[in-house]
């Protein structure tokens, strides 16, 4: 989770910060933070929608994973873990790579 941490604190640009670390047997897999975009996936505009660091973590992850935990971050402006939870759409995501373990930061 330090590790999640800390990537959520390069999170620049976005109204919420995450940071989020795949974890299977021990060893990290890989990492992911949200970044902006311009579009969600039913292709409406705002500036304001963000690729989830979940998301992130889990592109180019062959699925299903076995044993696999994601530790998810959010930071506050001053750098300090708060309340996380996943979105509807990162939690179809986390069911459909079989993800039974997911650790977000609360307060
Ligand atoms: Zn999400």
């Amino acid at each position: 989770m330090d590790l999640a941490i800390k990537l959520a604190g390069t999170v620049e640009g976005v109204r919420s910060r995450h940071g989020a670390v795949l974890v299977s047997g021990g060893r990290v897999l890989s990492l992911g933070v949200n970044k902006r975009r311009n579009m969600n996936i039913a292709g409406q505009r705002s500036p304001h929608y963000t690729y989830h660091a979940e998301q992130q973590a889990l592109k180019g992850i062959e699925k299903p994973l076995h044993k696999a935990t994601l530790y998810v971050a959010r930071i506050s402006k001053a750098n300090s873990p708060v309340n996380s939870r996943p979105c509807s759409e990162c939690y179809k995501l986390l069911v459909e790579y079989n993800i039974k373990e997911v650790v977000y930061t609360h307060e």
